[in-house]
């Protein structure tokens, strides 16, 4: 089954219950000023949930543009190391508005992904919310029973693969108060018939193995969470699904990651000729570059298609980091030295012409916008290496063969020079870094920036005094990381 296949198989089959599918709502969050970036499917409907508009009809499906790069979803230190977190990916959600609920929702799960999709069943797990006491949350005793009827044979229930949650997993709240309730995720196991001899799947599951992956997430929001941290049950019920598109088609396309399937390999190859290498799948630096380049060339690209530009400030940032990050990855490990990110962009456009018009439209200026970008980041690189050269001459003359941390850190700081590339250039002329020197100045530099920061919180947490606080701008706390600083005005 191709990706096509399986993005219009499950938009289908939603639209046979009777859902209206949707368009994906754009990546940057419009009116709200808790949320810069779309990082669920659920987000452009959160109105609908705390009751402040009607949806369009009670039962909604498509497929979300999500990006998790800032706040509590921050996925990009681990894009490109491990095989199924993406920067930008396609969330599948269905939804009900006060209409159907646990039952029905579950259920459905279970036949797109095993008569439909016709996913093994004795290698998926369930998990059900066990409750907390401490939080006045029940276990979810319905989705329990549910479950253990779905996964039953031959008239007996089995609860053999479900899996008792905790709140950090299985339970979904909005913020501190309002609409929330529990969850129930599914998961997938993809490993060889050995190793499941040799480890059951049950044990892996949220363990971070590449091939024991959670690919559905059914929430289910029921409570109210009040002042006093009590919950009422709210009345009105409301069903959230988030499936993970690119990790859907691994399973469904039996491949080991992510970057294995149709979704990506359009785009692999193109990197492949550019740089004249071969993609392995493996965990060397050459491998992990080209996913960090496959991954982040859609997040850059449906961005700006979505009308943001690389900028200094606010979200135009985060979007100049991510490009960034991968020219960074395309220069140190591929030998990557020329603009190469804007080439990849009309395959991309012509693979999702279809689905996400958008970028097909604008491919000629996301292109540019992203060609401009490089010229200019390669220049500052340039820049780098020259001020390095003559850093190593010197120290050459002082007869030294470490780099002190404040001058990695000056680099890193000044010309936007990342500290593993000034160590893989120095290593290159038989010199070394003082990592824990850098180490230190960049701790310093957090320490400062924390002194007048707040992060960015969770999906939808209002922030403190919103109105009495002026937006300053990310900072750059880490080589790839952001705090968000606001200011006491
Ligand atoms: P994980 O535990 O793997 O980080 P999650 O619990 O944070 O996932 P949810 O917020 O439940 O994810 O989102 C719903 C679904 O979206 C997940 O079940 C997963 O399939 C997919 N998903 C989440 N984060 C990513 C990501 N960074 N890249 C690709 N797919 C993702
Ligand atoms: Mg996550
Ligand atoms: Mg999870
Ligand atoms: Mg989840």
């Amino acid at each position: 089954m191709t990706s096509h296949e399986i993005r219009r198989h499950f938009l289908d089959f939603f639209r046979s219950k009777q859902h209206l599918i949707v368009p994906s709502a754009p990546l940057v969050a419009k009116n709200d000023p808790t949320l810069m970036f779309n990082n669920s499917g659920m987000a452009q409907f959160k109105d609908f949930f705390l009751g402040n508009g009607t949806p369009p009809s009670p039962r909604v499906a498509d497929t979300q543009k999500c990006l998790r790069v800032s706040g509590k979803h921050n996925d990009l230190e681990d894009v490109g190391f491990d095989t199924y977190h993406h920067t930008m990916f396609e969330m599948l959600g269905n939804w009900s508005f006060g209409d159907y609920f646990k039952k029905e929702a579950l259920a459905w799960s279970w036949e797109l992904l095993t008569e439909v999709y016709k996913l093994p069943k004795d290698r998926i797990y369930v998990s059900v919310f066990k409750g907390d006491e401490r939080d006045n949350v029940p276990f979810d005793q319905e989705s329990w029973d549910i479950w253990r009827e779905i996964l039953g044979r031959d008239g007996e229930p089995d609860e053999s693969r479900i899996i008792l949650g905790n709140k950090k997993d299985n339970f979904w709240e909005m913020g501190d108060t309002g609409p929330c309730g529990p969850c129930s995720e599914i998961h997938i196991d993809l490993r060889s018939p050995d190793e499941v001899a040799a480890t059951p799947g049950k044990e892996l599951v949220n363990a971070d193995h590449p091939q024991v992956v959670e690919i559905w997430n059914n929430v289910f929001m029921q409570f109210n969470r009040k002042a006093d941290g009590s919950l009422e049950e709210l009345p009105a019920r409301h069903v959230d699904t988030g499936m993970g598109f690119e990790r859907l088609c691994m399973a469904i396309q039996g491949k080991q990651s992510n970057y294995d399937t149709d979704v990506f390999s359009g785009t692999i190859q193109v990197i492949e000729e550019l740089s004249g290498r071969k993609y392995e799948a493996g965990k060397g630096m050459a491998d992990v570059a080209m996913r960090v380049i496959a991954d982040h060339i859609r997040a850059v690209s449906f961005a700006i298609a979505d009308g943001l530009v690389p900028s200094n400030a606010k979200a135009g940032y985060v979007i100049r980091r991510i490009l960034r990050r991968a020219i960074r990855y395309g220069y140190s490990y591929l030998n990557l030295t020329e603009p190469f990110m804007t080439k990849l962009v009309p395959t991309l456009a012509m693979q999702f012409a279809d689905v996400f018009p958008e970028l097909n439209a604008q491919r000629d200026f996301v292109a540019t916008v992203i060609r401009e970008e490089e010229i200019a980041f390669l220049r500052t690189l340039g820049t780098g290496l020259g001020r390095l050269d003559q850093i190593i001459g010197q120290l050459a003359s002082e007869g030294k063969s470490e780099i002190p941390g404040e001058t990695v850190f000056e680099l890193n700081d000044t010309f936007g020079f990342p500290a593993d590339l000034t160590a893989l250039i120095a290593r290159e002329k038989g010199l070394s870094i003082d990592e824990a020197g850098f180490q230190k100045a960049l701790q310093e530099q957090k320490a400062r920036s924390r002194k007048d920061a707040t992060s960015s919180a969770g999906d939808w947490i209002e922030l403190n005094d919103v109105d009495r606080t002026e937006f300053v701008g990310y900072d750059q706390t880490e080589i790839e990381t952001f705090i968000v600083k606001y200011r006491k005005v």
